[in-house]
């Protein structure tokens, strides 16, 4: 008998036994293609030996010192790296262990950068629905979710949501593309007034939703509207990355695509690509002034903080996505991945919609494409698709979603960057396979 605590006390789970290139093998010699990277993680396959060299040196060297005692020559060399490729004015790297932890270092260092330059009531954030932050309470009340946030209300972080921009389910058909993401970003506006102009200290959104939605861009010019409006309003633009950062949507930060610099981001996930369990948040030089100028410390902290393990392992990857070109190829495969998506199922009578960035691709399933309704969320159609894609040998991301009360499906597709033209068609047969079993 297991003494493994499972997420779902009732799954009876297949071993892993082992990983190499984009497959991974249980015990029994199954193959599976892992056509989501875990919960989008594994952006260089498995078992990639510069990233199992680089953690192996560091063990050989130091495999772990405390942050209040030490720096490192990883977690300097990493945040040096990030930030040569970040966003402007971001300046300042905080390495944790996840994107939960990511997620709670960015809330409370808005919120603390606030009490130190003396706006101690700015205490409310404002977030989407439709939206997953992560797990910890800070982050788990910021996230849209009402089904997670249910059982712990109240909740301690006060947050408010308002609409994600989901072209696909909220765009009126007599609004431009354009007008459609101004209406949407001007909720923020409304909803900053509602609470009090000098109330709010951030605003959370991930620019392309992950499983909440399954790679959910957001239209044109949907976050210069929200950035102007942060401005305007001196709140605080926090984006989170976790998922969809680090090259998953062809762009090593998600929102250089959106042309926006966010004042924090959270990113984790495929920054480690599975090899070692990192995230890490990212501040602008002002934010890290004003704790500078005043207290001098971050009322944060964790015993993993900068772990130089994880830290050069991350430093392997990030060469890897940057220097060995797989942003660039993460853009160009998941192009064709689009295409060959569009190609098989764009003409289904269940698929409404294929989208998504780069290798970040979401299909959504509908009972009825004419009025875009959903099944019934007790057929459990995305629990299905899970079943029956795994049976196939495919793993993939299937989920529920709820979006402004109505209940959905959808398939998340994040595959490694290292993909070939052929492992675009093994996705697409055995997920034909799967969605034929179902639907
Ligand atoms: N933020 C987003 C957008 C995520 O997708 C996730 C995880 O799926 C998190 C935060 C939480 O990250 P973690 O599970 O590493 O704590």
């Amino acid at each position: 008998m297991s003494h493994v605590f499972p997420r779902h006390t009732k799954s009876n789970l297949p071993t892993v036994a082992r990983g190499e290139g984009v497959y991974l093998y249980d015990q029994s010699g199954k193959q599976y293609f892992d056509g989501s990277g875990g919960a989008a993680v594994s952006c260089l396959g498995h078992g990639d030996p510069d990233v199992i060299a680089a953690i192996k040196g560091q063990l050989d060297s130091i495999a772990y010192a405390h942050t209040s005692f030490f720096t490192s020559d990883p977690a300097e060399q990493l945040a040096d790296k990030l930030i040569s490729h970040a966003p402007e004015g971001i300046d300042r790297v905080y390495l944790v262990s996840g994107g939960s932890e990511a997620m709670e270092a960015a809330l409370k260092l808005a919120r603390q950068y606030y009490v130190e330059i003396g706006q101690p009531q700015r205490r409310h954030v404002i977030a989407r629905r439709q939206s997953y932050h992560g797990n910890t309470l800070g982050a788990l009340a910021t996230g849209g979710n009402e089904w997670r946030r249910a059982p712990f209300a109240p909740l301690m972080v006060e947050t408010t949501h308002i609409s994600p921009c989901f072209e696909y389910r909220g765009k009126r058909d007599e609004e431009t593309t354009l007008e459609y993401g101004i209406r949407v970003a001007d909720e923020l506006e409304a909803e900053i007034r509602r609470l009090g102009e000098d109330s709010v200290f951030a605003f959370v959104a991930e620019p392309v939703v992950g499983a909440t939605a399954g790679a959910v861009p957001a239209v044109e010019g949907y976050f210069k509207r929200i950035r102007e409006i942060c401005d305007r309003y001196g709140v605080l633009l926090i984006l989170d990355e976790v998922m969809c950062g680090m090259g998953r949507t062809g762009k090593l930060f998600a929102c250089e695509e959106d042309g926006v610099a966010p004042d924090i981001i959270a990113i984790a996930k495929g920054l480690g690509a599975g090899y070692q369990a990192i995230g890490a948040m990212l501040c602008s030089a002002k934010i890290y002034g004003a704790i500078e100028d005043g207290s001098g410390f971050f009322q944060h902290g964790h015993t993993y903080v900068g772990h130089p393990t994880a830290c050069a392992a991350s430093l392997a990857v990030l060469s890897k996505l940057t220097d060995g070109g797989l942003v660039d190829r993460s853009a160009e495969m998941g192009g064709k991945l689009q295409a060959a998506l569009v190609q098989a199922f764009g003409q289904h009578p269940n698929i409404g919609d294929i989208r998504g960035r780069g290798l970040f691709r979401g299909i959504e399933i509908v009972e009825d494409r004419e009025t875009k309704a959903p099944f019934a969320p007790e057929r459990g159609i995305n629990k299905l698709l899970k079943k029956e894609t795994f049976a196939a040998g495919l793993i993939c991301y299937p989920m529920g979603g709820t979006i402004d009360g109505v209940r959905g499906d959808h398939i998340l597709l994040a595959p490694p960057f290292i993909l070939e033209d052929n492992h675009i068609d093994e996705i697409v047969t055995k997920l034909g396979t799967a969605i034929g079993a179902v639907l």
